[in-house]
């Protein structure tokens, strides 16, 4: 590669992981062209807001509504962030409720240690700021599923799309979820192997058949939401429930299904209402996949609304014998909602080793909450993980002059 700069990077997926990559690259003065790719229509991934169609400025925090940071040192990107009010420390309060619907202290968990914050506007917010914080050179491509992975005789990456048309090229890959690297692509998608497949059994680095192999043993669990609307007519009385987080004890989880309850008030009186189903449900409905959500649209056919409505009937029913404790069917309000599914929600440990992250005789690194640490299966590990392989990235690769 004589006379090109060998260090143009791009990152597969604009979760809080890539897109923290790429502010923190920027911040450690990677000189080289940076882009990234992503499947949904805007950043966040598991942490990304859904607007609504039921009314202009309505939006669900649907995957994560909020984050914690548990151990300091904080993340570097945290201060910037807040700093420029791209976040903010989460102002609400969390109670649990038990088996017999008592309402008891919150005794604390592993989402909830720490301080508390949330995306100024949205969950989607953290993102953006992120984003800002990579700078405007940063290329974007939303909408673009990457499907093939192919390394050139002269070892830079390329990625196609399913029509095996490529869709850019770069010196270094960094795959910030683990779709292209895990045997779920198999269940999900259809694909014969994960992508990165066969590229490792062409390459021979014995370091990153080492990390697809962890990646494959890695295991997520999955969750699916209930999306409730609430218009201004009926958003007072959600305002004034005693808790914005409401936290399922086990025995209460097993009672009714769901583990966690996130009030989202608007200014102008209306609120979003997210419920999140146990693990244990969400197993149980695995084929179902939300007629909202990204996967569904890429899948050729999705015979499963039928089943989709009756878990929604389920959930929805569970939600209003839990809720009428504080607020009557009538004042309920919340219809019609919508489903969201999360096939790989929350990843389980232990989880991959720091020394996985990057492997650089392929030029290939890896981020996400996956990786073993502090903040571990959480936004906080994926900010940290991204940090990390920033870190490694600068002391691998050789500067050029801007
Ligand atoms: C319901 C739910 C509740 C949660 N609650 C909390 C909480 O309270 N606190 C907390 O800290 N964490 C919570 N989490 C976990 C948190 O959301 C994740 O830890 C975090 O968002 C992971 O970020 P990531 O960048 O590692 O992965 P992701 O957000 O999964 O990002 C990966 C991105 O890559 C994209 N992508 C993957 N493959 C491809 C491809 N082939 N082509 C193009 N794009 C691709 C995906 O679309 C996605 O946007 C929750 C998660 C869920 C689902």
């Amino acid at each position: 590669m004589a006379g090109s700069p060998a260090n143009a990077l791009a990152v597969i997926g604009a979760g809080v992981s890539g897109c923290a990559l790429l502010a923190q690259l920027r911040r450690l003065g990677w000189t080289g062209e940076l882009s990234v790719w992503e499947t949904g229509r805007s950043p966040g991934g598991r942490a990304s807001t859904r607007r609504s169609r039921r009314g202009p400025g309505l939006r669900f925090d649907h995957g994560a509504p909020l984050f914690n940071i548990s151990s300091q040192p904080a993340p570097e990107l945290l201060a910037p962030l807040l700093e420029g009010g791209w976040i903010e420390p989460w102002p609400g309060t969390i109670a649990q409720l038990d088996r017999d619907g008592q309402l008891q202290p919150h005794p604390g968990d592993r989402f909830s240690d720490g301080q508390l914050f949330r995306g100024r506007g949205g969950m989607d917010q953290l993102c953006q700021g992120l984003l800002h914080l990579a700078g405007a050179r940063v290329e974007r491509q939303f909408g673009t599923l990457v499907r093939h992975l192919v390394v050139t005789a002269t070892g830079r990456w390329h990625w196609l799309d399913g029509a095996q048309q490529r869709l850019g090229e770069a010196d270094w890959l960094v795959l910030s979820g683990t779709l292209l690297a895990h045997p779920r692509s198999r269940r999900l998608l259809g694909w014969d192997e994960p992508p990165l497949q066969p590229v490792a059994r062409r390459l021979g680095d014995p370091q990153l058949d080492r990390t697809l192999a962890a990646i494959a043993a890695l295991h997520h669990e999955p969750r699916c939401t209930l999306l409730l609307p609430i218009q201004a007519d009926h958003g007072q009385s959600w305002r004034d429930l005693p808790f914005r987080w409401l936290s399922f004890d086990p025995g209460a989880q097993q009672r009714w299904d769901l583990e966690r309850l996130s009030i989202q008030p608007f200014d102008d009186g209306r609120c979003a209402v997210v419920a999140h189903a146990t693990a244990a449900f969400a197993s149980k409905h695995l084929d179902v996949f939300g007629s909202g959500s990204t996967v569904a649209g890429r899948r050729t056919s999705d015979p499963t609304d039928a089943q989709e409505e009756a878990m929604i009937r389920v959930l929805s029913a569970a939600l209003q014998e839990v809720m009428e404790r504080w607020i009557s069917p009538s004042e309920r309000g919340g219809s019609p909602c919508q489903l969201m599914r999360w096939g790989a929600a929350l990843a389980q440990p232990p989880g991959l080793f720091a020394e996985l992250m990057l492997c650089p005789q392929s030029r290939i690194g890896f981020c996400g909450d996956g990786f073993a640490g502090p903040g571990f299966g959480r936004l906080e590990g994926a900010l940290r993980s991204s940090e990390a392989l920033a870190r490694q990235l600068m002391a691998t690769v050789e500067p050029i002059s801007a």
